[in-house]
C-alpha cells in the first residue's frame, strides 16, 4: 500500500525571466524537499536582491535540501546558485541531479560539449569583430550577441553557469546523480513508492549518435552541425585580413556609392550613386551581420533542449507533476521512445499526461516548448500551469522584436485546459477565474505563489 502525500510547489518570484521552484512533500512524519533550478536572466542588483532574499525563504522553510536538480545551463535557471552560493552552502544540500550531459565520465556528453564548446567560441569571437562595427543594426545584434555569449556556458570555464554548474557538482554530501531518460528515482527521505521520479528527458538516443560516419557520429543532433557548419563559414567570411576572400566578386569591382568609378559612367549614375549613400536604409553593408544574431539564437534554444525533464509521480493517486525545463519540441517527441529501466513501475507516456495535474509550462510559455501533440494529452480536470514569466523582463517589454512570452495561441490553450487555472510568477492577482482554483490550493504571496495539492 502507497502513502498519502501532500505537495506544496513553491513558484518564487523573480525579477525578470527564470525558473525557482521548490517541492515540499510530506507524508506522516517525514519531509523531503526538492529545489528545481534557481536562476535570474540578468544579473542586476534587484535581480541578486531578490534572489538573496529567496535563499533566505527557503532556509525559513527547510532543515537542508534533500535534492537540488538544475535542468540547463543557463543563467535564468542557474545564476542564483551563486549569488546566493553562502546561503546555499548554510542551508546544506544533501544531493544534487544533473543531467547526463555535465557528466564528466559520459563520452558522448563529452564529444557533444567539445562541439559545443567550439560554437560558443566562435560566437564568442564573432562579437569581438561585431564590437568594432557601427550604425542601428550593429546595436541590435550585439545585444542579441551579448545576451547569449554572456550566458554561455563553456565545460570548463568562468561564466555564471560554468561557475554554478562546479558549484553544484561538489555542493551534495551525496555523491551527485547524473540522469538519464528512462531512469526512475524515488524523492530521497520519503517512505518507498511515494513519490518516483520519472527522468523523461534530455534525450540519448538519437540515431545519429550510434551512427559510424565521424561527422554524424559526433553528433548530438543534426542541427547543432549545420549551424557549426554555417558558422565556420560565417567566421571566415569575417575574416578581416582577407575580406574579399568570400565575396562573389573581386575587390575591383566593388563600388562604393560615393567614389569616382561613377562620375566615369554618367552624371546621372553619380546621382543615383549619391542619392543610395545619404538613404542609409538602402545599403546593406551591414545587413549580413544578422546572420549572428540567429547563430545566437540557434545555439540558445539549442542549450533549452538539452533540459531536464522530471515526471513527478504522486504514486497513492497517480498524480503526475510535469516540469520540463526549457525543453523545446525534439526533446518532447524523444519521451515517446524511451525505454525505462524498472519496467514494473514504468507510467506509459500518454497516461503520465492524462494524469498530469501540475504542468511547469516550458521555456516561460514561449511558443516551442510545449508541443501540441502532447499537451491535448494533458486532460485531467485538475490541471494546473504554472507560468515562471515576467513580462517586465527587458526582452518581452521591448518594442522591437520582443520575446513572445507568454505566446498567444499557447495561452489560450492554457486557459482553457486548464478552466483558467493559470499562475504568473508575474501576477500579484490570479486573474480569469480565482473561483475555478481548489479552495485553500493557492496561497499568493510577494515572494512566491504557492500551490498545495492533498491526497
Ligand atoms: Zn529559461
Amino acid at each position: 500500500m502507497s502513502n498519502t502525500v501532500t505537495t506544496k510547489i513553491r513558484m518564487y518570484r523573480l525579477h525578470e525571466l527564470g525558473d525557482c521552484f521548490l517541492l515540499s512533500f510530506t507524508s506522516a512524519s517525514h519531509k523531503s524537499h526538492v529545489l528545481l533550478d534557481c536562476g535570474s536572466f540578468r544579473n542586476s542588483n534587484k535581480a541578486v536582491k531578490k534572489i538573496k532574499s529567496i535563499a533566505k525563504n527557503i532556509e525559513g522553510i527547510v532543515d537542508d535540501l534533500d535534492v537540488v536538480i538544475a535542468t540547463h545551463q543557463h543563467n535564468d535557471h542557474m545564476s542564483g546558485f551563486m549569488h546566493a552560493k553562502s546561503d546555499y552552502e548554510r542551508i546544506g544540500i544533501q544531493q544534487v541531479y544533473l543531467s547526463w550531459l555535465d557528466d564528466p565520465s559520459d563520452k558522448l556528453a563529452l564529444a557533444i560539449a567539445k562541439k559545443h564548446d567550439k560554437v560558443k567560441k566562435q560566437l564568442a569571437d564573432m562579437r569581438g569583430i561585431v564590437k568594432s562595427k557601427r550604425g542601428p543594426v550593429i546595436q541590435q545584434i550585439r545585444a542579441a550577441l551579448d545576451t547569449v555569449v554572456d550566458g554561455l556556458t563553456f565545460s570548463d570555464d568562468n561564466s555564471m553557469t560554468g561557475q554554478a554548474t562546479q558549484f553544484l557538482k561538489s555542493a551534495g554530501s551525496k555523491p551527485i546523480k547524473y540522469l538519464s531518460p528512462g531512469e526512475i528515482l524515488q524523492v530521497p527521505n520519503l517512505p518507498k513508492d511515494t513519490v518516483r521520479i520519472h527522468v523523461l528527458g534530455p534525450p540519448r538516443d538519437y540515431p545519429t549518435i550510434r551512427s559510424k560516419d565521424p561527422r554524424k557520429g559526433e553528433s548530438f543532433d543534426p542541427h547543432l552541425n549545420s549551424i557549426l557548419f554555417s558558422i565556420d563559414e560565417f567566421t571566415a567570411a569575417l575574416d578581416v585580413n582577407n575580406p574579399d576572400k568570400h565575396f562573389p566578386f573581386n575587390a575591383k569591382y566593388k563600388q562604393s556609392a560615393t567614389n569616382k568609378y561613377f562620375k566615369k559612367i554618367s552624371p546621372e549614375t553619380t546621382k543615383i550613386a549619391r542619392h543610395y549613400a545619404t538613404e542609409k536604409w538602402r545599403t546593406i553593408d551591414n545587413d549580413w551581420l544578422y546572420m549572428a544574431e540567429r547563430f545566437a539564437l540557434h545555439i540558445n534554444s539549442y542549450t533549452n533542449n538539452t533540459s531536464l525533464v522530471l515526471a513527478f509521480e504522486l504514486v497513492k493517486s497517480g498524480r503526475v507533476l510535469l516540469f520540463v525545463g526549457d525543453a523545446q519540441a525534439g526533446n518532447w517527441r524523444s519521451w515517446e521512445t524511451v525505454k525505462w529501466e524498472d519496467e514494473k513501475n514504468a507510467l506509459e507516456l500518454d497516461t503520465m499526461l492524462r494524469n498530469t495535474v501540475f504542468y511547469k509550462v516550458g521555456h516561460h510559455g514561449s511558443h516551442n516548448a510545449t508541443l501540441k501533440g502532447a499537451f491535448e494529452k494533458m486532460t485531467n480536470d485538475e490541471l494546473v500551469a504554472f507560468i515562471p514569466v515576467n513580462k517586465e523582463d527587458a526582452n518581452i517589454a521591448k518594442d522591437y522584436r520582443p520575446w513572445k512570452m507568454p505566446a498567444k495561441n499557447l495561452y489560450k490553450e492554457l486557459k482553457k485546459s486548464t478552466k483558467g487555472r493559470i499562475a504568473r510568477m508575474d501576477e500579484g492577482k490570479i486573474r480569469y477565474s480565482s473561483n475555478n482554483w481548489k479552495a485553500g490550493s493557492l496561497k499568493v504571496a510577494p515572494l512566491y505563489i504557492e500551490y498545495t495539492i492533498k491526497d
